[in-house]
């Protein structure tokens, strides 16, 4: 079946249309991945680290173009996505220096002149299933770590991402050699299938998809993560600055429309929400939406016309459920599919909108009379990816954060941005299994087996 990527800002521009991998084509493409994956594996970890900086360094070279075809493909304000290009060439830079890291620990053996030891080895073939919303940096975040430690790579990216996905594979081919980094384009079934083939499975995604995925996983025996979703929120003190936290907090949730799973989603407001909610309409009407290839920009299009439909029935069904629409909630005009930034308040924290991810350029103000109050806000969801607090006061900051149900929390940082030499991932619905990204990454693409030496008698 023939798969299309349209432009989500000229849906008439048709980025790229490829056959979808079938079981046949991923089973082979799985064998040639294992064949690679052995011959790779044997090299030293400093071919493999050369590798990678050469990577790093064929990515440098054309990021200017991935750049504009990230813009082009899915939408990204070319600010945003020159900088996520930036950050992939970053990740590869550093995994191709992790690749030397030391490989394993030595403990005290059954006798002093004994080894105990443990050392780490790659699984074989990581298979990678990958959303469309970060097409550089979410693929290279896995796949770098895979490779560096020694693994084959089968991406299955997003469809509305698969021409970004394909010009990857093309820049690293020369520097990765043979079938060490393959993508497979198609949807669910291609997902499915590859599944069945690999040696573990990281994911990156929604809950729903996530959690089938690790259920599979399970069923097979690999190890799998998977990053979900979010529905982040941010703490606003009162003593924080009302104008300052606004406008970052208008960027979070709003910047390339809300399609972050750690974009904003929540203002949780301590206090007279007054002066707060009033600085962050104007802060968000002051968005510059539009053409994601004009640098102005901050809020691009929406990927597809079901993702405009979502945000706009969630602003109506949170309009009807007694919320007030403080700005925003309808489609924009033209023909991409662009939607006006969208602020609710004055709705019940049951609601559904303060309740399950939309990913689009929307989010809700909550009132909370203490910082109790707010904490049990900021936790009565299912979700816990990133929470954030906005104060001056070290002691409080602290205190809340210590209190938040999430894998990551801010202070007076937005929600959004993630740091690739750090650990990364949620809590409760948001993830399952270990982190990925920082030093983390080598646990889900290694195994440790303990080696016990003695000297001969
Ligand atoms: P999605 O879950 O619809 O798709 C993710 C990937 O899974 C795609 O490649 C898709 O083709 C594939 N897929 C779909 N059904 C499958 C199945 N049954 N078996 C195997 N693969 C299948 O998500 P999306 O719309 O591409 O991305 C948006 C979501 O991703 C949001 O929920 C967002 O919060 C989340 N996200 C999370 C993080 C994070 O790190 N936590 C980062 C970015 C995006």
């Amino acid at each position: 079946m023939a798969l299309q990527s349209r432009s989500p800002q000229r849906p008439d521009d048709l980025v790229v249309e490829v056959e979808e991998a079938g079981p046949g084509e991923i089973a082979e493409a799985a064998e040639r991945a294992r064949a690679a994956g052995a011959a790779w594996a044997a090299t030293s970890a400093l071919e493999r680290s050369a590798a990678l900086a050469a990577g790093a360094d064929a990515l440098a070279a054309a990021a200017g173009e991935l750049t504009d075809l990230a813009v082009r493909e899915v939408g990204k304000p070319v600010t945003e996505a020159a900088a996520e290009t930036a950050r992939g060439v970053g990740i590869l830079r550093y995994y191709a220096q992790q690749a030397l890291d030391p490989d394993g620990e030595t403990y005290p053996g059954p006798e002093p002149a004994a080894l105990l030891l443990t050392r780490r080895r790659p699984r074989g073939v990581a298979g990678l299933i990958t959303p469309w919303n970060f097409p550089v940096a979410i693929p290279l975040w896995k796949a770098a770590p895979a490779l560096a430690f020694g693994n084959a790579v089968l991406l299955k990216p997003s469809p509305e991402a698969t021409a970004v996905a394909l010009r990857l594979a093309e820049l690293l081919a020369p520097v990765l050699l043979g079938d060490l980094f393959q993508v497979l384009p198609g949807g669910a079934g291609t997902g499915k299938a590859m599944l069945e083939e690999v040696d573990c499975l990281s994911f990156t995604g929604s809950v729903a998809v996530g959690r089938q995925v690790a259920v599979a996983a399970t069923e097979r025996g690999i190890p799998s993560q998977a990053e979900m979703g979010g529905l982040n929120a941010s703490l606003v003190l009162p003593d924080a600055d009302p104008e300052r936290a606004a406008a970052v907090i208008a960027a979070a949730a709003m910047g390339y429309a809300g399609q972050k799973c750690t974009a904003t989603s929540r203002a949780v407001v301590v206090g007279d929400p007054g002066p707060f909610t009033e600085a962050l309409v104007e802060a968000v009407r002051g968005l510059a939406v539009g053409d994601p290839a004009d640098k102005a920009t901050v809020v691009g299009p929406v990927i597809t016309e079901p993702a405009r439909r979502r945000v706009v029935e969630a602003a109506a069904e949170a309009a009807g459920a007694g919320g007030r629409l403080l700005t925003g909630g309808a489609a924009g005009e033209g023909a991409g599919w662009f939607v006006a930034p969208t602020l609710v308040d004055g709705l019940d924290p049951g609601a559904r909108l303060a309740q399950e991810e939309v990913f689009g350029p929307i989010a809700v103000v909550l009132a909370a009379a203490d910082e109790d109050e707010a904490v049990r806000l900021a936790n009565g969801v299912r979700y816990g990816l990133v929470g954030s607090v906005f104060t001056g006061d070290l002691d409080r900051a602290l205190r809340l954060a210590a209190r938040l149900d999430t894998g990551m929390i801010r202070v007076n940082a937005p929600t959004s941005g993630v740091d690739y030499l750090a650990p990364f991932g949620g809590e409760k619905d948001s993830s399952f299994g270990p982190r990925e990204q920082g030093k983390a990454a080598r646990d889900f693409y290694t195994s440790s087996r303990t080696i016990t030496v003695l000297p001969r008698r």
